[in-house]
């Protein structure tokens, strides 16, 4: 069992002295993060942002404050979920500890203060930061909440973004709210919206096809275990979702759990584990075509193992069995229960939960509407030998170095490098690890520098007007101060 840390929480006010020393040490290295990003106004004659970010969880706050940092602080920050649920981490996931090792940087930019660990051991004390394995997945939480109003991020929480589309020279951001339909403009976007930016997590359509929907329920949703009390439950997949799923729903009272899935063996090997390290995560974009097609290809050939911690608890259980080798090959309501037909033999549940993880589909955003027939996508621009063919990862955008997107024709619409994908967009162009926690430290900068860049090229025009405009004085003399030299024979006066 994971160790309790609430009962050693050190309360509000030591964490209030930590935000005050966080807030300090941003200040203190903070040169040069003077504005210099020249305001434009939108059609609708309202400040357009310099950069409007759509996701406010971990990388979306992480890409808010390293703007920040580089004097970008018109950032608007768009998340469809209520204020403190953003992610997965208090909604699905039910892990009850991170799967991340918890020496982790990247978001505290180097300053410890700004960091998890000082956060943890402000919170609980250092002997239980030194006693700890993995963060706790609600401290995680907490803390992603503190960083954010320790930078004072201001994310419109419960806003929907459902389009985005050409503005000449900006984006226009179409987003709802409480029913009410808003436009804002923005001279970049970025897209931080998570594992499922590029598709769905989407029930398989033959449970779809053969159940009415209060049947089942995907395990990357919020799940009411409480209506499935005393009932059979078949669950599809290996993953962590699948184990951790499993766990809640024995937790909640549900009278057993069949676990089945299609592999002979459950994965042991983790590939998240051998990339990364500083020389892949940093220059992953530099990796020729090939490489990088054959990295995605690994990955999506390899799940990641669940985490032990949600393996061990899961067999402890007494409702829990195991089936390897046991994709369902047939479904179907029989008196009233699902009866699945797996090659070994027949099973019999009262609700299902597929555990199989997001589909590609870019179709399936309607941020992405406006965008996915411009942009160039790999299966435009890398011909795979046939044998590593994959129609999903060939849907994803061939991105710039700086995440932007690139044009899919010759001369096509400019507008469409100015969306840059820091999601799951990203992943054959710029590695899988771009959003996760160990990842933010080498794969920000490079956004953030594709982000700048493109601000800079945006009014390099005008850069040697306001140089030669440029009256500041470092030498604060008077206008007549040579004049009155030459009066006091070379003396001032
Ligand atoms: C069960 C589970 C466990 C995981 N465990 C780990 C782990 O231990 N370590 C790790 O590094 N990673 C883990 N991950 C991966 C994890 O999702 C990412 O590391 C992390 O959440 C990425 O942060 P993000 O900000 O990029 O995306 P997210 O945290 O997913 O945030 C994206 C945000 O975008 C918002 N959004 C999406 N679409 C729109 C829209 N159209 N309009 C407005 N807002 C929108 C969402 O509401 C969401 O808040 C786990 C994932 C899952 C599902």
């Amino acid at each position: 069992m994971p160790l309790d840390y609430s009962a050693l929480s050190s309360g509000e006010s030591a964490l209030a002295d930590l935000t005050e020393a966080a807030r300090a040490d941003i200040a203190a290295l903070a040169y040069p993060d003077k504005a210099w990003v020249k305001p434009v106004s939108g059609p609708d004659g309202d400040a357009a942002a310099d950069v409007l970010i759509v996701g406010g969880g971990q990388s979306g706050l992480t890409i808010a404050a390293a703007l920040r940092r580089e004097g970008i602080a018109n950032v608007v920050v768009l998340d469809q979920a209520p204020a403190g649920a953003e992610g997965p981490w208090v909604t699905f996931a039910r892990m009850p500890e991170l799967r991340t090792p918890k020496i982790t940087v990247g978001m505290d930019f180097g300053i410890p203060n700004l960091g998890v660990r000082r956060w943890f051991e402000t919170r609980y004390g250092r002997d239980a930061w030194t006693s700890l394995i993995r963060l706790p997945r609600t401290d995680w939480m907490d803390y992603l909440n503190w960083y954010r109003a320790v930078w004072a991020i201001d994310v419109e929480n419960s806003t929907v973004v459902t389009d985005i589309a050409d503005a000449g020279g900006l984006v226009r951001v179409t987003a709802r709210q409480n029913g009410a339909e808003s436009i804002r403009y923005a001279k970049l976007v970025v897209l931080a919206t998570g594992s499922d930016g590029a598709g769905a997590w989407r029930v398989p359509d033959f449970i779809t096809a053969a159940l009415p929907p209060d049947r089942y329920d995907h395990s990357n949703q919020p799940i009411d275990f409480t209506r499935l009390k005393g009932k059979a439950i078949g669950i599809l997949g290996h993953g962590a979702s699948a184990f951790d799923t499993a766990v809640a729903a024995l937790e909640a009272g549900v009278a057993s759990v069949d676990l089945c899935f299609r592999r002979a063996r459950l994965p042991r090997v983790n590939p998240h584990r051998y990339i990364e390290n500083a020389g892949i995560m940093t220059h992953h974009p530099l990796l020729d075509d090939t490489v990088r097609w054959r990295i995605a290809r690994h990955f999506r050939l390899n799940d990641q193992p669940p985490a032990w911690a949600s393996f061990e608890r899961a067999i402890a259980m007494p409702g829990f069995r195991m089936h390897a080798g046991s994709p369902w090959l047939d479904m179907a309501l029989e008196d009233g229960r699902i009866r699945v037909t797996t090659p070994a033999t027949v099973l019999h549940f009262d609700h299902v939960i597929p555990a199989t993880g997001q589909v590609i589909d870019l179709a399936a955003r309607p941020e992405l509407n406006s965008l996915h027939d411009l942009v160039a996508r790999w299966q435009d621009r890398f011909v795979p030998p046939p044998e590593e063919a994959d129609a999903g990862l060939g849907q994803l955008p061939y991105l710039g170095d700086g995440y932007e997107m690139l044009p899919r024709d010759p001369g096509g619409p400019d507008w469409v490098t100015r969306v840059h994908a820091f999601n799951a967009l990203s992943t054959v162009s710029q590695g899988p690890h771009s959003t996760s926690i160990s990842g933010h430290r080498h794969a920000l900068p490079r956004l953030v520098r594709g982000l700048t860049r493109r601000l800079l090229l945006d009014q390099q025009h005008e850069l040697i007007a306001g140089l030669e405009a440029y009256a500041d004085q470092d030498l604060p003399l008077p206008d007549d101060f040579e004049a009155a030299l030459a009066l006091n024979g070379g003396r001032p006066a």
